[in-house]
């Protein structure tokens, strides 16, 4: 894995990953590409028990990190005991199946 890009749009600044067609925060259709440094560090983090259909296990980790850059970003958290401000590297792996097609996204794994 080496490149990620991520979008940040040009009209509020939301960072999105991965690409949305239109904004979540205002809808509007214009990004900027923005490439996030591969390392940062943990903000803030959610175990979601309930996952809808297509993931593969009973729980997990979402976490939204913070690149060395200032970028953004939600991911999968892949360290067994997540801690706030822990060191992560961003990795791109598959995070769950739709039928039987893979789907890719960002993860992040203790650095
Ligand atoms: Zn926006």
């Amino acid at each position: 894995m080496s490149n990620i890009t991520a979008y940040k749009c040009k009209s509020c600044g939301l960072v999105m990953y991965p690409h949305h067609f239109r904004c979540l925060q205002c809808h509007k259709r214009e990004f900027e590409e923005i490439t996030p440094s591969e390392k940062g560090k943990l903000l803030t983090f959610t175990i979601v028990e309930q996952l809808p259909w297509g993931f593969d296990e009973r729980g997990r980790v979402l976490g939204v990190v913070e690149f060395d850059n200032g970028v953004k970003a939600l991911g999968v958290i892949l360290a067994e005991s997540p801690k706030i401000g822990m060191k992560l590297k961003a990795g791109w792996d598959s995070v769950r199946m739709i039928g039987d097609q893979k789907v890719y996204g960002l993860t992040f794994e203790p650095a």
